[in-house]
């Protein structure tokens, strides 16, 4: 017999849009991180009024509901740590709208942001926010972890270009925030509480989104080094020399090796660190910049410097980096992502504490990421059935984490807090800046209900890691 609880969200949905079978949750219990938790109930929604239906009904019962869009997430954020039921957004029918005389797009959450970039790309728009899951993650999911990507450097993350939401709170009511304007400082700005907020102030049902002109031009640049210092230089003194690439990446030589191995790209595998970089703007400008920055990297000791010169070329280049994530994961079962974001002037130490964590715990770890924007991402390949493994891997953790607060960085710069990180929220933010996110919660959620679990550390949780 199911659940009170189930049976009314059947009655008023149908029974093809709630699901409690094993076989049909069970695929709704990971996300891109490594923990596992199965909900009761998986709802896939498909319009605003679905969304009311789901937390009216689910606020009377005080049962927990976790949103999920494609559950890319690297922080535990889709996981239902306390059951209940996972609201799926996935199925929501993608809709793009561009207003091009507005220069905004208005979106279904379901929609791939991928799907955004297409849409504005036909109107000679952009999109900017572009993170390396775009073409397998949700504008839903993009806006509740405020996801940033390679563009973060020159255009700013997620948050940047959200004008106007609507927002179904957890009591089942629907809320619009913001507007279509660029300008807007009518009340708290509840667009950007909400946005990054990770699905635990309430239900994102559509966004209204600001869009730029594409670039007319870009000029990709591939530089490689013979240490990671020197990268970690080369990367400071090119932000310093007046010019703001649109990309600056670091790939270090695990990961040029690993996308080798996976599928030959044609990355130099000798060179200890790997700088992709992209220029964006007046062809003509770009091509003085290009040139400018061949110099930095020249001067810092670069072995080479390849300048594609072809759209196709230049994408070959790009395609290895979107392969180092899935390239890394095949190194060992499990994939241990942080996303510790330093001061840019702090890139070459953060690598050098990198390097002692590495050495000091005898761990396999690698390091990539969104380096001009201080965004790194170092990776713990490991197995997490092995537990002897894992606590070192625990301790490594906590270190990188240390490592980036002491040099005036965060514990995250795009992937959130999620269920990974709660345990060292307090370090960054203080227990006062705690209470007062707790105390947010509390007036939005009062009943706890909206994906429970999450940013906030549990009673008693330190350990993240080792949960079977
Ligand atoms: C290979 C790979 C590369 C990645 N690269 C990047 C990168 O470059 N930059 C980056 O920032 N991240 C990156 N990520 C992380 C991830 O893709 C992003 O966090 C993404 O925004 C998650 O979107 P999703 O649709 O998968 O959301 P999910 O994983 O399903 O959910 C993420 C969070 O959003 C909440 N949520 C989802 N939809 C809604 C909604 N409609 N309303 C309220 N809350 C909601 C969930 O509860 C959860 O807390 C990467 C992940 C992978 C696997």
């Amino acid at each position: 017999m199911e659940k009170d609880w189930v049976q009314e969200l059947t009655m008023i949905l149908g029974e093809a849009k709630v699901q409690t079978s094993v076989a049909d949750v069970h695929s709704y219990s990971f996300d891109g991180s490594f923990g596992e938790y199965v909900p009761e109930a998986v709802v896939h929604v498909s319009s605003t009024e679905d969304v009311c239906q789901v937390m009216k009904v689910a606020n009377a019962y005080k049962v927990p509901v976790t949103p999920r869009g494609q559950g890319t997430c690297l922080s535990g954020g889709p996981l239902p740590v306390h059951g209940g039921i996972v609201l799926d957004t996935s199925q929501w029918p993608s809709s793009v709208e561009i207003f091009p005389d507005d220069l905004i797009a208005r979106v279904s959450p379901g929609t791939l942001t991928s799907t955004i970039h297409e849409a504005a790309a036909q109107h000679g728009l952009m999109y900017p926010p572009d993170p390396s899951s775009a073409h397998v993650s949700t504008i839903g999911g993009n806006l509740a972890e405020n996801s940033g990507g390679p563009r973060g450097l020159k255009y700013g993350v997620t948050k940047d270009y959200v004008l106007g939401l609507e927002v179904v709170t957890p009591e089942g009511e629907v809320m619009r925030t913001g507007g279509k304007t660029i300008k807007n400082v009518t009340g708290i700005d509840l667009t950007k509480l909400i946005v990054g907020s990770e699905g635990i102030l309430g239900v994102i049902t559509e966004a209204t989104l600001k869009l730029v002109p594409a670039p007319p031009a870009l000029q990709t640049m591939m530089a490689a080094f013979d240490s990671m210092r020197a990268a970690g230089e080369a990367i400071s003194k090119t932000l310093v020399s007046e010019i703001l690439p649109s990309k600056m990446e670091f790939i270090d030589k695990a990961c040029a090796r690993a996308v080798e191995n996976y599928q030959p790209s044609g990355l130099p595998i000798d060179a200890e660190a790997i700088l992709i970089i992209e220029l964006d703007g007046h062809p003509a400008a770009i091509q003085e910049e290009a040139e400018k920055v061949e110099r930095v990297m020249m001067e810092l000791g670069a072995k080479m410097v390849i300048m594609p010169q072809s759209a196709a070329e230049a994408a070959e280049i790009w395609k290895a980096r979107k392969l180092v994530s899935p390239a890394i994961a095949k190194i060992k079962p499990t994939k241990v992502s942080e996303d510790a974001t330093v001061p840019r002037s702090k890139i070459p130490e953060m690598m050098e504490k990198l390097a002692a964590i590495r050495e000091n715990y005898g761990i396999e770890l690698v390091v990539f990421g969104h380096a001009g924007d201080g965004n790194l991402h170092p990776n713990i390949l490991c197995d997490k059935r092995d537990k002897e493994e894992m606590q070192r891997v625990e301790l490594a953790v906590a270190e990188i984490f240390q490592a980036a607060i002491d040099l005036g960085g965060t514990l995250s710069g795009e992937h959130g807090i999620g269920t990974m990180k709660s345990p060292f929220l307090e370090d960054e933010i203080g227990l006062t800046g705690v209470d007062m996110m707790k105390r947010i919660k509390q007036a939005w959620d009062p009943n706890g209900i909206m994906n429970p679990g999450k940013v906030f550390a549990e009673e008693g949780q330190r350990l993240v890691l080792t949960h079977d």
